[in-house]
């Protein structure tokens, strides 16, 4: 056996190896607060790194092109049955690399190019694959956007029904990356029903939260849904495809070979693992801490002059509308300062936004990742303090370097583990 085969990162890629180092250091000293991420268990993490990277597995379970794939077939039935029993759904496909590989698997299992789709707009808080023109869902569909109302920043149902009788979509999506508010599944299946359109629900964001039953589910109502592993339900990154056992064949074939080769059974293998910790108890404590943490932060937020969209949240994520504290402070410098200090947000459009998309009004914020780290809300006026005193600081070096060095504390006192 070559020698290589058994070095560790530091022996055979020193450069590599410290690169690795100083992104655990960022991690352990930063707090996320990046709406989509989230800090996975050690179990994912090992599972993602098993053996199960060396395998082709081409194919599904008891129907594969390659030999040896036992092992693949028992991880990933484990998979597949984990997610339907977490979402009584009928079927799982976990096969999707992603989240927008997920959506593409859909889109392609039931529509024509040029066929429409109606959309959550992506300035409104959609996501990029639901429709943004330089996507494939943008480049290949018809994409008619729905938005939220100018007066409660909520999406009008209403408008949804005059826009999907008016242009007929044969696909409506609901789902977001940037929206506080709880979604109607059912009036969303029901306006599909009438224009005989097909329905996908796309919780990438709160998949956690709906397996825990603490945001609706759409597994009832829509005929497909999609999600990502890796946000709320802290798994792997990944996707995921759930619809009902008629579909079944369809979604399967469009994943495979439709829109992707060999399966990533390492992440599969994780995606079971984070299944397990997914159906213990204590995850639906997770999840309602998460949930705990919006509602202190937003509480927290507007204590100090901020203005939230929507007026608040029901879910994991809040959007600042920095104007009313700092109107000329665009979200882009709010994000830089505050990563200085070692708060890490991202800069996000808020409806009806007057800023550019490089620069915007807002912050999107979460609490996934920090409730992960053990904070709890009785910390959230700490951290909206620390937020509050970056955008008052006017990127002054000496104001951001003190409150990283507060931020740095709250860290130490709550450890990720190694
Ligand atoms: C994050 C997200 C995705 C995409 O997931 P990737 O794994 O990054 O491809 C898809 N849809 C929504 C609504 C999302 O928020």
């Amino acid at each position: 056996m070559s020698d290589i085969l058994s070095w560790s990162i530091e022996q055979v890629d020193p450069q590599v190896a410290e690169i690795i180092r100083r992104e655990e250091e960022r991690q352990q000293n930063t707090l996320e607060l990046i709406a989509s991420e989230n800090h996975v268990s050690r179990a994912v993490r090992a599972a993602a790194g098993t053996v199960f990277t060396n395998k082709y597995a081409e194919g599904y379970p008891g129907k594969r092109y390659y030999g040896g794939c036992a092992n693949m077939d028992g991880v990933e039935d484990l998979a597949r049955q984990r997610a339907c029993q977490l979402f009584s759904a009928e079927h799982a496909n976990v096969q999707p690399h992603s989240g927008a590989s997920a959506n593409t698997a859909v889109y392609l299992a039931c529509l024509s190019p040029g066929d429409t789709i109606l959309s959550l707009d992506l300035a409104h808080g959609g996501h990029l694959s639901h429709g943004l023109k330089v996507n494939l869902s943008g480049h290949l569909f018809k994409i008619v956007p729905y938005g939220v109302s100018r007066t409660d920043e909520r999406i009008d149902m209403g408008e949804v029904r005059r826009l999907a009788r008016e242009h007929r979509p044969k696909l409506i999506i609901s789902g977001f990356s940037a929206y506080p508010r709880t979604l109607d599944f059912a009036a969303f299946a029901e306006i599909a029903r009438e224009v005989g359109a097909r329905h996908m629900a796309d919780i990438a964001h709160i998949a956690g939260l709906v397996a825990v039953g603490l945001q609706p589910s759409p597994v009832p109502h829509a005929d497909f849904v999609t999600t990502t592993t890796h946000k709320t339900l802290r798994g792997p990154r990944g996707g995921m495809i759930l619809c009902r056992e008629a579909d079944a064949k369809l979604i399967d074939r469009w994943v495979f070979p439709g829109t992707q080769g060999g399966p990533l059974m390492h992440i599969i293998t994780a995606k079971a693992v984070a299944f397990a910790e997914a159906l213990r108890p204590d995850f639906r404590q997770y999840q309602q801490h998460i949930l705990e943490n919006a509602q202190a932060l937003a509480e927290a937020l507007q204590a100090r002059g901020y203005r939230l969209v929507s007026g608040g949240t029901d879910n994991h994520l809040m959007l600042v509308d920095l104007r009313a504290v700092h109107p000329d402070l665009p979200g882009s410098e709010a994000e830089k300062w505050l990563e200085s200090a070692g708060i890490i947000v991202n800069k996000n459009m808020i409806p009806f936004d007057e800023r550019k998309p490089t620069q915007t009004s807002g912050l999107r914020l979460g609490t996934p990742a920090l409730t992960t780290r053990g904070l709890r809300a009785a910390h959230m006026a700490t951290v909206a303090d620390l937020i509050h005193d970056v955008l008052g600081s006017a990127g002054d070096e000496s104001a951001l370097r003190r409150v990283n060095g507060r931020v740095r504390e709250v860290c130490a006192q709550f450890p990720l583990p190694h």
